[in-house]
Parts: C-alpha cells; sequence; structure tokens
C-alpha cells in the first residue's frame, strides 16, 4: 500500500492519501480546499487514479477538497449518509466496506463529535483514520454541530479501542505536532479517554474546555454541506489561463518544452544561467530568450516583463524552478518553470538556437 500523510498548516487539519500499488487507484481523506493544487500534484507525479474523496464529517475548521477533485479527476465523493452533506456519489453507512484495489476499508459510525461522524479502519494494514473522534492524547470537541460526550465516550471506547492494540491511530487534526499513535497508546496515555477514565469524568472534562468558538464555522459548515463545491470560480484555486501550466508538488507552476517551442511568440523565455555559461555552452539557447541570472534575478524583478507570460529555463529546470518561485513570490502573476529545462528540449529534439 501506498500511504501519505499531508497537513494544512492554516488549520493543523491531517488528509491521508492511500492507493494500492498494483492497480495505482487511490483514495483521499479529508483533504482541504486550500491544498487541492498540492494535493492534485501529488496524485498526478505518483501516478495514481484518484477514486474515491472520503470527509469523516461535515467539518466546521475548513471545507473540504472532496468536490475540487471531482471536477478535476473525476472521483467519487463519500461521506456519512447521517452527515446530510449535498453533492455526494456515495452514502457511507455504518459497517459499509470500501474496495479499492486490493485495499478493503470498513466504515465504522463514531458519532458524538458531530452526529454523522464516520473513522475508517484497514484491518489487514492495521490501520485507523479517526477523524476527530479520537484525537492524539484528546477527543474531538462536543460543543456544537450535534456533539453530545456521551455519544463519542461510547463511540471511541467501544468502536476504536476495542481495535488490537498494535493498530495505528491517524487523527483529523493535531494542534502539538503529533503525527499517530496507537490503539495501545491511547488507551494507556490519553487522559480524556484512556482505560480507567469513566464517562462522567469524560463529560465534566468537556464541558469544562472553554474552547473559543471555531473561527471559520459560518463558512465552512455550509461550504461542507454541498461537499465543498465554490459559489463562483473565482473562489476556487488560481487556475492559469495561458497554456497548460501545471502546479507540482513542489510548489511550482511548470510547463512542457514542447508548449515553449509552438508558443516561442507568445511568451517571454528568460534564461536564468550566467551569460558566460550560455555562450560556452553546447546546449544552445533558445531563440529570442533573454539572459536574467538566477544570482542576480532578486535585484532586478522590476525589469522582467509583464506584457506575456514569463518561462524560465536552465540546463536541467532545477535553477529555473527556484527563479520561478522568486518571480511568483515578487508578484509576476503569469510565470512557469519549463521542465526539464535545455537537456530535456533537445532530448525531446527541438532547435538548439544558440543567438543569445
Ligand atoms: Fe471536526
Amino acid at each position: 500500500m501506498l500511504f501519505r500523510q499531508l497537513f494544512d498548516a492554516q488549520t493543523s487539519t491531517f488528509s491521508y492519501l492511500l492507493a494500492d500499488e498494483r492497480s495505482r487507484k487511490a483514495m483521499l481523506i479529508d483533504s482541504v480546499f486550500e491544498q487541492h493544487l498540492r494535493d492534485l500534484a501529488l496524485i498526478r507525479e505518483l501516478e495514481l487514479s484518484l477514486c474515491l474523496s472520503l470527509d469523516t464529517h461535515v467539518h466546521a475548521d475548513h471545507v473540504t477538497g472532496a468536490w475540487l477533485m471531482k471536477e478535476a479527476l473525476g472521483s467519487e465523493i463519500v461521506a456519512s449518509r447521517a452527515g446530510g452533506a449535498q453533492g455526494c456519489d456515495r452514502l457511507l453507512v455504518d459497517g459499509d466496506v470500501l474496495e479499492l484495489g486490493a485495499l478493503r476499508v470498513e466504515a465504522r459510525a463514531t458519532p458524538g463529535h458531530t452526529a454523522g461522524c464516520l473513522s475508517f479502519v484497514l484491518h489487514e494494514q492495521k490501520l485507523i483514520f479517526s477523524g476527530d473522534a479520537l484525537l492524539i492524547r484528546g477527543a474531538g470537541r462536543t460543543d456544537f454541530q450535534q456533539g453530545d460526550p456521551a455519544q463519542l465516550f461510547h463511540s471511541v471506547r467501544e468502536r476504536l479501542l476495542t481495535l488490537p492494540d498494535d493498530f495505528t491511530i491517524y487523527p483529523g487534526h493535531d494542534y502539538s505536532g503529533r503525527c499517530s499513535s496507537s490503539v495501545a497508546e491511547e488507551r494507556r496515555h490519553n487522559p480524556r479517554l484512556g482505560d480507567g477514565v469513566r464517562l462522567e469524568d469524560f463529560i465534566g472534562y468537556m464541558a469544562n474546555l472553554g474552547l473559543p468558538h471555531p473561527k471559520r464555522l459560518a463558512v465552512a459548515v455550509p461550504a461542507n454541506l454541498v461537499s465543498g463545491r465554490p459559489e463562483t470560480p473565482a473562489q476556487g484555486p488560481p487556475r492559469p489561463d495561458w497554456g497548460p501550466v501545471v502546479r507540482t508538488f513542489a510548489g511550482v507552476w511548470q510547463v512542457e518544452p514542447e508548449f515553449v517551442f509552438a508558443h516561442r511568440d507568445e511568451l517571454r523565455v528568460i534564461d536564468v544561467r550566467e551569460l558566460e555559461e550560455v555562450k560556452a555552452s553546447p546546449l544552445g539557447a533558445i531563440l529570442g530568450s533573454r539572459v536574467m541570472p538566477l544570482s542576480g534575478l532578486r535585484a532586478r524583478v522590476a525589469e522582467v516583463p509583464r506584457d506575456r507570460p514569463i518561462v524560465l529555463v536552465c540546463p536541467a529546470g532545477a535553477r529555473s524552478a527556484i527563479a520561478a518561485t522568486i518571480l511568483e513570490s515578487a508578484g509576476v502573476e503569469r510565470v512557469a518553470n519549463m521542465r526539464g529545462g535545455l537537456l530535456e528540449w533537445r532530448s525531446l529534439g527541438l532547435p538548439g538556437e544558440t543567438n543569445v
């Protein structure tokens, strides 16, 4: 099984990408709207086929990326029937099993944080995705969205902590840098829900947390009740309109050399090598490109033309990737790195035109 844990620092949310390695079929649990391009890049780079976007519950602190993934990749939106979200392709109830190649994922109802909370259990891989029902050394809050501490206590104690000791727990959030735990560990050390803690202790604990009202509740809950579908395209992630530009998992906008070759007259190609290096290079240079070495680029941002999209090139696409990041953060809106650089350009048989 291929497994990646992803984190959104703004909301301290974990997302999880799971895939069956043989079929390359993948599922994404609890994606975050603002991280759509990051997650999409990872799925593409790992050459996975995203089949399912799952949410453990209707979140109050962030908007799901499920709808954006469906729009981009055709993945199905899967959520709890009891959660009440619209726009789902499949609604789960307790005991449902999702199959993804050789992976089998059991949905377990674990209400209490919200009425519709699900946890996902992979018995063979000994994994539990507990959403906000069971957090590491903690539990999801129960003071809004039909939260019910008594129900949460029973869900966690009877439905999660009865699983074998060596099952690993991956929660929906962590606010202190903890990434995973185990059933044995939480039974022993969870101060709210561990062995020996009584229902009345838990209820008293939860009634006195004194947490502030979630900042994004008024925005996140309605958006999640439509599976994260934005009201207007402008509210979605940025979509460059000047070419087939993709965002990499490294966080760089990128285009293919063939596109650059075919559209050279509509672009500004900037070569970020040193001038002497360009002159001496057997790779040549792209006709019409302008040399602006990476070493001085930050100081020369004002000289970068804005009338056409900018494509950055170097021998292998590494220095130019950094250059693309520099220009993007300096406010250049239409900018991308050319994938693979001049080496890729030449290996594709595109002409190495030299007069710089
Ligand atoms: Fe939550």
